[in-house]
């Protein structure tokens, strides 16, 4: 890593790759975050019905996902739209997890919740808007669970690294940081999906880095192309929004996937992921940059 990003990031050290620790892989169930295998975490934006949440949950582990998303927890715009089951939400993904075998991904938003989202959940998801809510962070580190850390959708990344920074504080070591997209002057899309901070994020910190395509674009359209980005980024992973039906979703169902654009995400990105096992064992063994750029000749 260059000196100079040391010492833009000299206020979060724990987070920046040192001699001793180059990459934080994150046990959860049989899998390792951050490890050689690329992991998808796919599922609807809200737990909505036990029918809806088996279908995606069953659908998505045949096409590959290793990780179930789904919200029980939900942060609206607005006050009066659908809030989560809460509770029942979390007792459905526990069902989900149990046929599918997936792991669960859910969101935790108070920290008197963490307890019992943690007693359900492989993995805490910590949402854009509460990435600088400090307690809430404290309280996810001290519940020993692997913590999903979404960029703040105004954060920089020396802010995104702060609350990462403060999770190790905690004596938690897992955490997993998430590229979702960021506020601009942009519109059309939902967010601008900050590419160049997956890179920058892989180059300097050890800690897993997973890519949101699904907020960042906000059309379902726009996610395959913003998956295959993130691939080729560097990122360790998706975390991807599919619905049965996502015209009926009862949130964000104009950036979920149905079944069928879920394969075809999923197919599209394999010449990518064999890139990234390449590049991965180049590295391994030390191969010049040179056999890199013949691979990706393969790709056409
Ligand atoms: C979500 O994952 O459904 C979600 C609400 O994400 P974010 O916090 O990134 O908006
Ligand atoms: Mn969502």
């Amino acid at each position: 890593m260059r000196e100079n990003w040391n010492d833009r990031f000299a206020e979060t050290p724990d987070v920046l790759k040192s001699a001793g620790l180059q990459q934080t892989v994150v046990p959860v169930l049989d899998m390792e975050i951050g490890g050689s295998e690329f992991i998808t975490m796919a599922g609807p934006c809200s737990v909505e019905t036990e029918f809806q949440l088996m279908a995606t949950a069953n659908h998505v582990r045949r096409a590959g996902a290793r990780i179930l998303r789904g919200g029980a927890f939900k942060p609206r715009s607005s006050p009066y739209a659908f809030q989560g089951h809460g509770l029942d939400g979390l007792k459905m993904l526990a069902r989900a997890r149990e046929e599918s075998g997936l792991a669960i991904v859910t969101e935790v938003m108070s920290e008197e919740d963490v307890p019992m989202v943690a007693e359900y959940a492989d993995i805490l998801q910590i949402g854009t808007r509460n990435m600088e809510n400090y307690a809430l962070l404290e309280a996810a580190a001290l519940s020993g669970r692997p913590v999903l850390l979404k960029r703040g959708m105004v954060a920089t990344i020396a802010d995104l690294l702060r609350s990462a920074q403060l999770i190790l504080d905690f004596g938690n070591p897992n955490v997993i940081l998430c590229e979702r997209g960021i506020r601009t002057f942009e519109t059309a899309t939902r967010n601008t999906f900050d590419v160049a901070a997956i890179a920058l994020l892989k180059q300097i910190s050890h800690l897993p880095v997973i890519a949101d395509p699904s907020h960042a674009a906000g059309h379902r359209d726009l996610v395959p192309a913003l998956a295959r980005i993130a691939v080729a980024a560097g990122a360790d992973g998706l975390l991807v929004e599919v619905h049965p039906n996502p015209d009926k979703a009862w949130s964000d169902g104009d950036q979920s996937l149905d079944f069928a654009g879920f394969d075809e995400m999923m197919a599209d990105l394999d010449p990518w992921l064999a890139l990234r096992e390449r590049s991965l064992h180049r590295r391994e063994r030390g191969l010049p940059r040179r056999e890199a750029a013949r691979s990706m000749e393969a790709v056409g």
